[in-house]
């Protein structure tokens, strides 16, 4: 069989909002990317509008095997019960349900801002920090009502026949602590999913206070693709990315950030912008990791704004000296097997 290895860059914003304004207002889609390979689609990430993009690029629920979560902020899982919903309808799924993987339960409350004025305490005490598995079961009670309707009357099978959530199990030997060492240094990738198309591995990023917060790397016959998932640069991501066909990488915009917290105190600005620092990328650090794993293409997404001019995005090609693309919504990217830059430059 012939793979074509291609990613779909389903919706290609970060961040939860609507980016622009008038005509142009939300011009990008919540991230969102389709992994295809073969007839296998497998999906990364369901930010907004994903569901509905999936179906604009022309791809079939039943050719769906898994959706893949690196973290359980809102922009990355806003989709999610738009999947398992709609999904839900597809038939044909019983013996074959669609994993959905993504990170388990933090386990623990994160700290507390230090510039609190006051005490803080958690919506909802009993599951404030919800994993996968239980993030998937609160939607589904949250639609109680359509669910039992359609089961009484449509005589439809239980949701969970369709879908099989899946909480990632953090091997104990990386030293993982949600707190203490939330990105703990040189984590051997290790394997999430395998099947007879694809092995996806994940490592451990930077995106605190969210921990765990995952990149991973779907490994086909015909080549390899590597998602940052939201990060700071990280070494595991170097290592996990390590002469990749195509790196999907995250990017902000630090001068639109310094911009954007003008109307605030210089201590508060100072904070949020040392956050965004601390959790995200820009493009230039997006073309050096590019060039320190020797990914044989780049690709930027999880774009924050999800409305900057090009050129912003295009500073990553003073790093990286490879293929470099902004895609918009929809664009095909392939990961087919091709040689290194530096095997270029020979
Ligand atoms: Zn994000
Ligand atoms: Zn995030």
């Amino acid at each position: 069989m012939n793979l074509h290895p291609y990613v779909v860059t389903l919706g290609t914003a970060g961040g939860p909002r609507f980016w622009g304004a008038g005509a142009q207002q939300g011009h990008r889609c919540g991230i969102s990317t389709a992994v295809v390979v073969g007839d296998a689609v497998y999906l990364v990430d369901c930010g907004r509008a994903s569901a509905s993009q999936f179906a604009a690029a022309g791809l079939n629920p039943k050719q769906l095997r898994g959706i893949f979560i690196t973290h359980l902020h809102s922009d990355h899982t806003v989709d999610l019960p738009g999947f398992l919903l709609f999904g839900w309808m597809m038939a044909g799924r019983e013996d074959n349900p669609v994993k959905v993987i993504g990170p388990g339960d933090r386990g623990m409350l994160p700290a507390i801002n230090p510039n609190a004025s006051g005490p803080v305490s958690p919506q909802f005490p009993d599951a404030p920090t919800a994993g996968t598995v239980k993030m998937v079961e609160h939607l589904f009670r949250a639609y109680s009502t359509d669910i039992t309707d359609r089961m009484l009357d449509s005589l439809r099978p239980s949701p969970y026949t369709v879908f099989q959530p899946e909480d990632i199990q953090v091997p104990v030997e990386t030293g993982f602590h949600p707190n203490d060492n939330p990105t703990p240094d040189d984590v051997e990738p290790f394997v999430i999913y395998r099947d007879d198309l694809v092995t996806v591995t994940a490592t451990l990023v930077a995106h605190p206070p969210i921990a765990p917060a995952f990149a991973f790397r779907f490994e086909t016959a015909a080549g390899s693709v590597t998602i940052s998932g939201d990060t700071a640069p990280c070494d595991n991501l170097v290592r996990l990315a390590t002469d990749t066909d195509l790196l999907l990488h995250e990017a902000i915009d630090m001068d639109w950030a310094a911009a954007a917290y003008s109307d605030v105190s210089a201590a508060t600005r100072e904070a949020t912008l040392e956050h965004h620092r601390k959790s995200h990328t820009t493009p230039e650090q997006a073309g050096q990791i590019a060039t320190a794993a020797g990914a044989h293409r780049l690709a930027l997404h999880h774009l924050v704004p999800g409305n900057a001019n090009p050129e912003v995005w295009a500073q990553a090609g003073r790093h990286y000296d490879g293929p470099l693309q902004i895609p918009q919504d929809l664009d095909h990217l392939s990961f087919a097997r091709t040689p290194s830059p530096a095997a270029h430059r020979i």
